[in-house]
């Protein structure tokens, strides 16, 4: 095959999990992607100067391999930031995480909070909750979960949180204890807490710098990338991946393509493995791109909007964390949009630009609703991924099947799970380890 070995491994998918296999991989490869350029969800574009990720990707690193490469990578060109998240509720701005920092709302929704963290803490239930909601009322009591925790989450979930497993929220939701409530309602907690107080991104260029500063990394001695390339079918049998008009044979497959739509291509699937790939739910996030002509006078770089008459549940400023992301005196923004009914166009889509920057300038994360020059509309079809009763049982099996038949799932909508672009570099170098070992295991 054009001067390389025949492939050994094939990668479906060039997001950050497929570039960091061919990055890693110790035996020869073929990475197939469908889009012209390699990056999946972390890839940014450019429109008049204003630059954009597909909505914020703020990169957090905690373990030291990944710290190094990106060091090694990017070294000055990677910009450490402090975070300033806020939360936009009741016409107030006030920190993040919104249970830690109740300060600045009006006074009869702080008392109303306290008195449900208060009431709830008392109660000191330990039992597992059932749901997510359940587990919102047990840790914060009813207030936080009336003013934040439940109508955030069902904007940015798309399902209400009763319908969301309680497992997965251990990590994201940082749980106050009750000083901290209490010093976050009188003013006086700490400037930002929970994980992640600051942030990597790149100077220039948006977070498709870094991706591509991956991508210097590809074993192009022993692989190749091709791109605008499909996959159509996969004989689990025979061990070929269809895709381009070609035939490829595999010894394994690192499927880092949205789980359902690998299903999809498997031929002559078991039907209890078809019907288990049919219990995957997942959401999609629908945001606009904005463009603003003056500066932005807000300092933030992202907000929280529980409340359920702005049509958006987060906006980020990438101009804020880096001014090189729009042209001087701008801002370019991003705007999360809770909505996932039909694409809206024409009138329907007039209407919404017109609710958004009117909710923009309520925030403060812009001058004035006239302030915006463009708003560009896009969608990322697979973006979270439903954690409801089916998820253990269909994915264990799921992915169960799959390496039993030497095709290894990784990353976001591989592993069918909710994780960063770290974990997705992580499990990148991961899976070629393990498939290194069941293929000497094979020979053996
Ligand atoms: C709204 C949102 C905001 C986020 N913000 C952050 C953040 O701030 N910080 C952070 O660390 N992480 C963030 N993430 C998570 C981050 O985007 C992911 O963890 C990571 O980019 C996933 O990489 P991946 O390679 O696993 O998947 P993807 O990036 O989805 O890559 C999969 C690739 O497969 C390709 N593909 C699909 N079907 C086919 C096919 N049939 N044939 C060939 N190729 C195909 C796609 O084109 C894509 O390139 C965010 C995610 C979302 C949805």
């Amino acid at each position: 095959m054009r001067g390389r070995p025949a492939p050994e491994v094939v990668i479906l998918g060039g997001g950050l999990t497929g570039i960091s296999a061919a990055v890693h991989s110790t035996r020869p490869w073929v990475l197939l992607e469908r889009n012209s350029r390699l990056g999946g969800h972390a890839r940014t574009d450019e429109r008049d100067g204003y630059w954009f990720d597909k909505t914020g990707h703020w990169l957090h690193l905690r373990d030291p391999y990944t710290k190094a490469l990106m060091a090694e990578l990017l070294g000055d060109e990677l910009v450490r930031v402090d975070r300033k998240a806020r939360v936009f509720s009741n016409g107030a701005l006030t920190r993040y995480p919104f249970q830690a920092n109740l300060y600045g709302l009006p006074p009869a929704v702080i008392e109303e909070c306290l008195l449900g963290f208060i009431e709830a803490w008392q109660k000191g239930d330990t039992r597992p909750p059932a749901n997510f909601e359940e587990f919102c009322l047990q840790r914060f009591g009813a207030g936080i979960s009336r003013h934040f925790m439940i109508p955030y989450n069902h904007k940015l979930w798309g399902v209400h949180p009763r319908e969301i497993t309680a497992e997965w929220c251990s990590r994201f939701v940082p749980v106050p204890r009750l000083p901290e409530v209490v010093a976050g309602a009188v003013g006086s907690s700490p400037p930002e807490m929970g994980y992640n107080v600051s942030f990597l991104y790149p100077r220039t260029g948006g977070i498709e710098t870094m991706t591509r500063a991956l991508t210097t990394r590809m074993r192009t001695d022993i692989g190749e990338a091709r791109l605008s390339t499909p996959v159509d079918s996969i004989d689990v049998e025979a061990r070929r991946v269809f895709a381009g008009g070609e035939e490829i044979p595999y010894r394994a497959v690192v499927a880092t393509i949205p789980l359902p739509e690998l299903f999809r291509r498997i031929r002559a699937l078991p039907p209890e493995i078809e019907a288990a790939a049919g219990r995957l739910r997942c959401t999609p996030v629908r945001y606009l791109n904005v463009a603003t002509r003056n500066p932005v006078p807000a300092d933030f770089h992202w907000i929280y909007v529980p409340e359920e008459k702005y049509p958006f549940y987060r906006v980020g400023i990438y101009s804020n964390a880096l001014p090189a992301m729009a042209p001087q005196g701008r801002g370019s923004l991003y705007v999360e949009l809770s909505d996932r009914g039909p694409r809206p166009s024409g009138v329907a889509l007039d209407t919404l630009r017109h609710d958004v920057a009117a909710g923009l300038a309520a925030s403060g994360a812009i001058a004035s609703a006239d302030d915006v020059l463009f708003a560009d509309l896009h969608e990322l079809e697979y973006a979270y991924v439903v954690f409801d009763d089916h998820y253990y049982a269909a994915t264990a099996q799921l992915r169960a099947w799959l390496e039993a038949h030497d095709i290894f799932p990784r990353g976001r909508y591989g592993s069918w799970t909710y994780n960063a672009m770290e974990d997705c570099i992580l499990a990148g170098r991961e899976v070629i380890g393990t498939l290194d070992d069941r293929i000497s295991q094979h020979a053996a």
